[in-house]
């Protein structure tokens, strides 16, 4: 490995050497049969730190979302989504492709909120001419923003109110939990269902977990299988999974500091931008002059730094990135812009 500095994503991580050995010493078995006893594990110990009733240990944060759509509606229904959400916008239209489930996007609030007084307004009277609307999704982190427990709880009552499901896309949900200093159950226990990603801030090589009901989590059981998300010896993926939420939740302060330490090493620089003025847990958002920007791309490229391609630009921390590294990005950046 070259010491190049990833900043495009979380997912870029690589597995420890001591989550490989994890991985290499797990007990495994056919989990088509819930015979492997790591999966097993995996899925009760989610379960049990989420305050929920089961877990499903899944291939993708998109294939949680997808179980978690397919469980809660059926053909011809409706979910509230935000309108730029991970689950509505990036995940191939899945829910309507595979579940004939019509999505209804709102925008979100600048928070990575859903204004609730749009979302009982948007609710379908129940009427042969509209879908059913059956589900509510909400994002956290959305955008590294986090959605607060008031709010949360609000959406929560909005949602029994008008008989709704309640779903998380909690792919990033313990970078929230650590941001405000609580439990992860303390968020999670609100919905009905919550997809969290092991392979982005928690470091995991690959896998989701998605937990709910059981009666919600049997059904998502029958739908990994149908889109032929049945794996077999799935313990050596889970296992990495129990190391990271073992040795990986609270290190993730480090990234969000981390974060921090960026947006105000770019605030300061001369034609840079940094949108919201900081950090938001793990991710800093800047604009840089358009006409500079592919330059300053390849300017980072040289020295070893790696960030997407778009302007705005999304910068994102993690644990295979480190304070120097970050210093390394700010001193790059000043030096481009002749700092
Ligand atoms: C990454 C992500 C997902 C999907 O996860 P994959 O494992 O990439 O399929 C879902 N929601 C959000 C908010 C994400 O950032």
């Amino acid at each position: 490995m070259t010491d190049i500095i990833d900043l495009r994503s979380d997912t870029v991580t690589q597995p420890s050497t001591a989550m490989r050995a994890a991985m290499a010493m797990a007990d495994v078995g056919d989990d088509v049969y819930g015979e492997d006893p790591t999966v097993n594990e995996l899925e009760s110990v989610f379960a049990e730190r989420t305050a929920m009733q089961a877990g499903l240990f899944v291939a993708s944060g998109t294939q949680g979302n997808l179980l978690a759509l397919l469980a809660h509606c059926e053909r011809g229904d409706e979910y509230i989504v935000g309108q730029q959400a991970h689950t509505y916008k990036y995940e191939g239209g899945g829910a309507a492709v595979l579940g004939s489930i019509q999505p209804q996007p709102l925008e979100f609030e600048a928070d990575g909120s859903l204004n609730l007084a749009r979302v009982a307004k948007t609710i379908k009277p129940d009427d042969s001419h509209f879908a059913k609307t059956r589900l509510l999704c909400l994002e956290n982190t959305q955008s590294g923003k986090v959605l607060t427990l008031d709010y949360i709880e609000q959406a929560a009552q909005c949602a029994r109110e008008h008989g709704l499901g309640f779903h998380l896309d909690g792919a990033r949900v313990f970078n929230a939990a650590v941001q405000l200093g609580v439990d992860v159950d303390r968020i999670t226990r609100q919905f009905d269902t919550v997809s969290i990603c092991l392979s982005k801030g928690l470091g995991a090589p690959v896998g989701s977990v998605l937990c709910g009901s059981t009666e919600l989590i049997a059904k998502a059981r029958r739908w990994r299988k149908v889109v032929g998300g049945g794996m077999r010896q799935a313990g050596l993926l889970a296992a990495a999974g129990l190391y990271a939420l073992e040795h990986h939740v609270d290190r993730l302060a480090d990234d969000h500091e981390h974060a921090a330490m960026l947006a105000n090493g770019l605030k300061d620089i001369d034609g840079v931008e940094v949108i919201a003025g900081a950090a938001q847990t793990n991710m800093v958002f800047a604009s840089f002059p358009p006409d500079r920007f592919a330059a300053l791309h390849s300017h980072l490229s040289e020295h070893d730094i790696n960030i997407s391609g778009d302007n705005p630009c999304r910068f994102v921390t993690h644990l295979d990135v480190s304070r120097d590294d970050i210093e390394r990005v700010s001193d790059t950046v000043q030096n481009f812009f002749g700092g």
